[in-house]
Order: C-alpha cells, then structure tokens, then sequence
C-alpha cells in the first residue's frame, strides 16, 4: 500500500473461503498497515486483533452504510481495510463502495481507493474436484434480495441455453428457503438430466464437504448459506475413480472429449 501514512486510503480486500493460506501478502500487507477494519462481522472476526486497529464489524444488510463509513473514515486520513469473503468484486463489498462513491461527496472520488483480489468461492469449489471451469462459465448469485426473482429465473435459462457453467453463490437461506429446489427445476428442463452437479460447502473448512451428483438427483437441502453450487455443461466430463471422488472437468474446448 501507499508508503505515505498521512493519506487515508482504502483497501477493499478479499479474505479468499477461509484457511489463512489463501490470503495473499497483499491483503496481508494492507491488514497490518491499516488503522480500521470494516465489514460484516464474522468476516472482521477472521482478522487478529492488535493495538492500532480499530475493528468495526457490522450486519450483512448494512452494505452501503458500511461503504460510506469507510469513505469517511479514509476522507479523515484513516488506513482503512474493507473486507469480504473471497473476492471482494464478486457479489461483496467493492461494487457497494463504489455504489457510494458515485453517490457520496465529491471529494471521494480524489480518495486513494484500491480492490485487493482474493481466491472467489468458486475457484476454491472447482479446485476441490479437478477443471469444471475450464471452459465458458458464469457466476449467478441466486439471492432475490438485489434484484426480481423473474430476472435470476431469465438468466439461469439463458445460462443454460449456451451451455455455460454456472455457478451459483447464495443457494439459500432461512430467508430464502424455496429459490434453489425452483433454480434446479428450471435448469432440468433445460440441461439433460445427466449433468453433473457440484455441492461445496465450506471449502476450506474443517467442516468442509463436496458432493457431486447428476442433475436429476441434485436437491436443495443438500446446499446452506456456505455452499457453492456448480451445474456443468453439456460439455462437462467425470474421470471415475476407484478409490474415491471422480474428477470433474471441463475441457478447454468444445468436442474435445466423448
Ligand atoms: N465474495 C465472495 C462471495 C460472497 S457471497 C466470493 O468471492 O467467494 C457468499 C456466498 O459465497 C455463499 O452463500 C456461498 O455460496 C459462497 N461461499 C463463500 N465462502 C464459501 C466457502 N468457503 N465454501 C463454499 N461456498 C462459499
């Protein structure tokens, strides 16, 4: 990060799933210069305290004020770290604090604003079980709370239609218990029912478990709020395997395998 400590900055960093291994030195570096920690509150939990860091751990709803508090903060000459699970631009905390710069004080926009990557759930997922993201994918989170169910119903069929990959963030919740058993039924009557589904949950964790199953056997109460869901491809292939899981892959291009 910047070596001029009068400047406030902010850093919105990515945590990667989990094991601290996955966080790189940058991240790293800007957590041990910073002087104030934001985000959702198991996220800060993740970082260590120690003396000169002020930690502000908030609700998961409060996106936007969060955004804004940390601007704030930097505007006042703070060091301040933003963070999120995974990749802080996929479906996390970088669009809202852009979201409030575009809307907030003019002078925001002169402020020192870096996105630092981290590992997304999703290249954890597919690193568990081989290449399913070799080819085309996409990325669809599959909560209606930012945007009408209709339009993640429009898009899982258009996802589906060019035989894209998808990945699916946001399955479900207490909240939202009905949207993954709906995403699955659509998607069999678009994908033939042999392709395979990837549940991963808690990559990284001690927790973790990674399942793969034929679409016509995949049912929603096997995912929770920290499971990654993978639908392949037409495209997407199984390597059996005597002693254990298969590899999952997809190849680089299209008719390479049958
Ligand atoms: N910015 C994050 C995604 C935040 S949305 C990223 O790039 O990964 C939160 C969703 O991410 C969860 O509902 C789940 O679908 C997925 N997720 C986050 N951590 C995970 C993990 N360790 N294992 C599996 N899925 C995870």
């Amino acid at each position: 990060m910047s070596s001029n400590t009068s400047r406030g900055w902010v850093a919105i960093a990515g945590l990667g799933p989990g094991p601290a291994e996955w966080i790189t030195p940058e991240v790293t570096a800007a957590l041990d210069e910073a002087t104030d920690l934001i985000g959702y509150a198991p996220y800060v939990a993740r970082v260590p305290a120690r003396d000169g860091l002020q930690r502000h751990g908030t609700d998961n709803r409060e996106e936007l004020g969060r955004a804004g508090h940390a601007l704030r903060l930097a505007a006042q000459g703070h060091r301040v770290v933003v963070v999120s699970s995974g990749d802080p631009g996929v479906f996390a905390m970088a669009a809202a604090v852009f979201e409030a710069v575009e809307r907030g004080e003019p002078a925001w926009r002169e402020l020192d604003i870096r996105v630092l990557p981290g590992i997304s759930a999703m290249f954890a997922a597919a690193s568990r079980i081989g290449a399913p993201l070799g080819h085309d994918f996409c990325a669809i989170n599959l909560s209606d709370n930012l945007k009408p169910w209709e339009l993640v119903e429009q898009r899982l069929r258009l996802a589906a239609q060019g035989d894209f990959v998808i990945a699916l963030y946001n399955p479900l919740s207490k909240a939202r218990p009905w949207q993954l058993g709906r995403a699955l039924e659509l998607l069999r009557t678009e994908f033939p029912e042999s392709v395979p589904v990837v549940f991963a949950t808690a990559v990284g964790d001690e927790r973790e478990a990674i399942d793969v199953v034929p679409l016509g056997e995949a049912r929603p109460e096997r995912a929770d709020m920290r499971t990654l869901v993978m639908i392949g491809s037409r495209q997407t292939r199984l390597i059996a395997r005597a002693g254990g899981a298969p590899f999952v892959y997809t190849p680089r291009s299209v008719g390479a395998a049958s």
